[in-house]
Parts: C-alpha cells; structure tokens; sequence
C-alpha cells in the first residue's frame, strides 16, 4: 500500500513525455535469468527527442536505470528502485552506409546486427554472432568473443547524460577494457558507428555457424542465465586465467542453491532451474567466491550486473 503510494507520487513528479510509464513493471518477465522484482516505474522514450525531455527535467532525485536486454544483469527480489528505462523499437535501426560504416539503435539485437552486416557482405561483426545482447549494453560491457570485441569496430557512439545533454564519444574516449567502459554510469547510449570491412559472404555466414554451433556445445545457452557470471581474472588473454577453471578446481561444478546451479556444462554460467530466486543465485555466486578464493587465493569478480533492491 505504501510502496504503491510512494509511487504514484514519484509518477506525478516525472516529466510528460510522449512515450509510456509503467508503474510496478515485472522485470522478471524481460530477464535472461526470468527473477527479480518491479521497476517501480519503466519508461520507454517515443523516440531520441523524448528520452533527451525525460533527463533534462527528471528529478535529480530519482534514480534512472537503463537496461538493454538483460542478458548480463541480475535483478534482485526487491526490484528496482526509481525509473528503468528499456530502449524500444524507436532505437532499433540498422542503417548500412558507404565505406563499411554500419549505424545501429542502442536497441539493436547484436544476433540481429551481425546477420545483416554479413548479408551486406561486410565482415568484422562476425563475433555479435552469439552475444544475446543489445547494442547499448555491448557498449557498455565492451561485449566480446572469439578474440573480437566492441572495443575493436566501434567508431563511435551518441549518449544523453542525466542533464539531457547529447555527447558524441569517439571509441578512444570510451575507456574500453576488457568487458568495461570507463564512462559515467548516467550515460545512456541512444546509438553506434561501428567500422567494417568488406567480406565474402559465404565466409561470413560460415564463420557464423561455427560460433553458433560452438556455443552450443559448450555454453548452457537455452538455459534461464545470464552469461559469464565472474570476469576472467586473466582478461582478454587467451592464455590467461580463466574463471571457469578456478571454480572447477574449486569443486563447484554443479553446485546448487534452492533451483541455482552452477551449469555442469560450463562453470561460470549461473543457471536458473525454474524457481530460484534471484537471491539464490546471488548467494551461490558468492558461496564459490568464497571456495575460489578459499582454494586458489583469487578473488573473482562479478562480470554479471545486479542491480536494485534485495527482498523485504
Ligand atoms: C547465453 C549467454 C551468452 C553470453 N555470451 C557472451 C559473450 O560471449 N560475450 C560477452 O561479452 N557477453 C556475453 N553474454 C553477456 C551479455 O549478453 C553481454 O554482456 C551483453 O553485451 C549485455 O547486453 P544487454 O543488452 O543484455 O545488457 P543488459 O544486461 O541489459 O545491461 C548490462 C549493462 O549495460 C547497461 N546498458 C544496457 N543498455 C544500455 C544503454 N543503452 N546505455 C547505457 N548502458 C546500457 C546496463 O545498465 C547494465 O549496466 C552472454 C549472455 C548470455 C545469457
């Protein structure tokens, strides 16, 4: 009763906008991992326009968080606090320009991204392939697989600040390291420039096929997760440590809390059996902390997001 109070007072205090407020959104329902509480509100901007009206009369007061498809975020029970904002089809264009530049929308599917770029035959994106994310979330975690990330084809990117202030980053300004950007986390990415190549075609499309069928064999990807859960102490290094071997070594392959476990297939993927809860999954993510560090002296670090507010 209070909380829906508090809420409707926090509704009336936010700027008209064109595009709609959801009080007491599930955010469960739009999770990789299928857990967590409500935003108290989520707000989807009619377009750039509208987005640059919300943050420049947004009270400051109000915490903003914007989420892409939250393949790489834990959502706690409590839900989160303030406004969430989830780019819509507004931000969804993919736009094929001369010279290999490709634009897309923060919104962009990077599965859907990677597909028309090779069908445009133009190569460099080739490794979005098996990344279930959006573009703004790629730039925000310098997404990356098979010796390719982010970092290495953007151009550069389009944000708004918390002020409603638009800035144009160049990729150098980024602060890119390996699954990082350095930048302020009120920015909010609106779209990219990212630089390809040309390619043949079928080459394209095969080397595609191979991440793709590679992945399934190897990653527990039609399971409720949210990909890497701790970030591989060695980096980017493919002779670096790996998390995965840490918590295998540490004997927590398969380990479970409630419906979490640790996936047999692949260690360092949390899994979500059908009713764990987003608490449990925390939990088990810090019980092999604890044995990694216990074990090999190495303190891994969270690589999945979590955000908002544990359950009352
Ligand atoms: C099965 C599976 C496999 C995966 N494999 C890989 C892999 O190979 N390589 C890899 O790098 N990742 C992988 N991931 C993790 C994840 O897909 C990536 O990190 C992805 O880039 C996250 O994008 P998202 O849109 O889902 O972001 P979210 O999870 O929604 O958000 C992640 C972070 O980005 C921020 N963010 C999202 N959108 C914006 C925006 N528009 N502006 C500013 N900040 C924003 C959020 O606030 C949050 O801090 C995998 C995940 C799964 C479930």
């Amino acid at each position: 009763m209070n909380l829906a109070l508090k809420n409707t007072d926090m509704l009336a205090r936010l700027p008209q906008v064109r595009g709609g407020y959801r009080e007491q959104a599930d955010l469960a329902d739009v999770s990789w991992f299928r857990v967590g509480g409500c935003a108290d509100i989520l707000f989807s901007p009619a377009d750039e326009a509208d987005l640059q009206i919300f943050l420049a009369n947004c009270p400051e007061e109000i915490p903003v968080t914007v989420l892409g498809a939250c393949s790489n975020t834990l959502v706690r029970d409590g839900g989160v606090p303030g406004v969430v904002i989830k780019l819509g089809r507004p931000f969804g264009d993919i736009i094929i320009g001369s010279d290999g530049q490709v634009d897309a929308g923060a919104a962009v599917p990077d599965l859907m991204l990677s597909k028309q770029v090779a069908n445009a035959e133009l190569s460099g994106l080739e490794f979005f392939r098996g990344i279930p994310g959006t573009v703004g979330g790629a730039l925000r975690m310098n997404a990356g697989a098979y010796g390719n990330d982010t970092a290495t084809v953007l151009s550069h990117a389009y944000a708004y600040d918390r002020n409603g202030k638009r800035h144009e980053i160049q990729a150098h300004e980024m602060g890119f390291d390996y699954r990082h950007c350095a930048l302020p986390q009120d920015l909010i990415f609106t779209a990219a420039r990212f630089q390809t190549v040309p390619g043949d075609k079928q080459k394209i499309l095969a080397q595609m096929e191979e991440i793709s069928a590679s992945r399934e064999d190897t990653q527990p990807i039609k399971t409720r997760t949210g990909g890497s859960t701790f970030k591989n102490p060695g980096g980017a290094d493919p002779e670096g440590l790996k998390a995965w071997k840490l918590i295998d070594a540490a004997g927590c392959r398969g380990l479970t809390q409630g419906d979490a476990q640790i996936s047999e297939l692949h260690c360092n993927f949390l899994i979500n059996h059908g009713n764990a809860s987003a608490a449990d999954l925390e939990t088990l993510g810090e019980v092999v902390r604890q044995r990694v560090k216990d074990h090999s002296g190495v303190t891994l670090q969270w690589e999945i997001k979590r955000i908002g507010r544990e359950a009352m």
